[in-house]
């Protein structure tokens, strides 16, 4: 199904790739697809749907780009460079504390133009603070002249989830010309828009594909009551016939490990493993934690042995920079530097 909808045009097909030496070590036929790969700012899983967003915003006659998340936000990042790339101005918001380096993300952000607004939590709801925040930034842009565009965390509105929705026909398309027309896909759950769009994309077109969602920080009743209702909203927006079932919605929520983005030693090791074994980079904020939970799925049964899953990498990397990750880092690793 396609709609009629406008789309900037700057990915092509990310790669499916075989990794035969994490497979040997997991037991498992290990596959991922490579969304850390698209072409822009550093890559990542929203440009997918800053493809749909940033060309509604041109149609708008935006100048701006507003978006709001953790200040060591990747859409923000990815935001920031789909901004410079088209000539708008734009500013990430976030209830946040400094860390007290610019760093990671945030270095690219101003990199790419981008301005920065960190706002110290002050105890209140943070949903609270940031929509003050938010009010008061683009208020005082609009009084300057610009026309902004707003767009909320992660990409993860109606229109983003058409970004994975595309995603899910190219995927399948692909699993099915290597021989895995019925693998698990495993996909890191963050603001759910990658899930909600390969949900319904994976059902568009029929796919045998089984969907699997790590979470990444608390995921509740709540919140799988939001995705239904977030579904929902898509499939009646674009006329989709996908049944919206939460009977078959698969999200692991016993991997958080403490909450959003905390240091984990168990993460740091899935991240080690990955990097050693097959040179690819997780970050530790979203696919290490998710690729920690694959490791415990399998160990605990839950993925069988010999299973075939396709780990989408959603990208991330700059978080290996964040200053709380990377001093717990330096400490493991601090053993393989010979200073002489
Ligand atoms: C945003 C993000 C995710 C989660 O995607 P959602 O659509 O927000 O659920 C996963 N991995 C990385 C690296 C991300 O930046």
């Amino acid at each position: 199904m396609s709609f009629n909808v406008d789309k900037l045009s700057i990915l092509y097909e990310t790669p499916v790739e075989y990794l035969p030496r994490i497979s040997r070590e997991l037991g498992v036929e290990f596959y991922m697809k490579r969304d850390d790969l698209t072409p822009l700012g550093a890559g990542g899983n929203k440009l997918r749907k800053l493809e749909y967003l940033v060309k509604d915003a041109m149609n708008k006659g935006a100048t701006m780009l507003i978006t709001v998340g953790g200040g060591q936000t990747n859409h923000g990042r990815q935001t920031a460079a789909m901004a410079a790339k088209y000539g708008m101005k734009c500013a990430i918001l976030a209830v946040d504390e400094y860390p007290g380096e610019l760093s990671a993300n945030m270095l690219i952000d101003r990199l790419f133009g981008c301005e920065l607004y960190l706002k110290k939590p002050d105890g209140r709801p943070e949903s609270v603070q940031l929509k003050e925040l938010t009010e008061s930034v683009i208020a005082r842009y609009e009084a300057l002249g610009e026309k902004v565009y707003y767009i909320p965390v992660g990409g993860s509105n109606v229109l983003g989830a058409l970004g994975y929705f595309d995603c899910a026909a190219e995927l399948d398309r692909q699993a099915r010309s290597m021989g895995l027309g019925a693998a698990r896909v495993i996909d890191t759950v963050g603001s759910t828009g990658t899930y909600a769009g390969l949900y319904l994309g994976l059902k568009d077109v029929r796919s045998d594909l089984h969907l699997t969602g790590i979470a990444i920080m608390p995921f509740g009743e709540k919140n799988f009551a939001r995705l239904e209702k977030y579904m929902n909203e898509v499939k009646d927006r674009f006329g989709m016939d996908a049944e919206v079932d939460p009977a078959d919605f698969d999200i692991e929520t016993g991997y958080v490990r403490g909450g959003y983005n905390l240091p984990s030693g168990e993460v740091r090791e899935a991240v080690e493993l990955m990097a050693s074994r097959e040179g690819i980079l997780l970050d530790p904020c979203y696919t290490g934690k998710a690729f920690a939970g694959v490791m415990d799925m399998i160990r605990e049964g839950k993925i069988a042995r010999g299973e075939k899953i396709i780990f989408i990498h959603t990208g991330g990397m700059p978080g290996l920079y964040t200053p709380a990750h990377r001093v717990e880092f330096e400490k493991e690793l601090m053993d393989g530097v010979h200073v002489l």
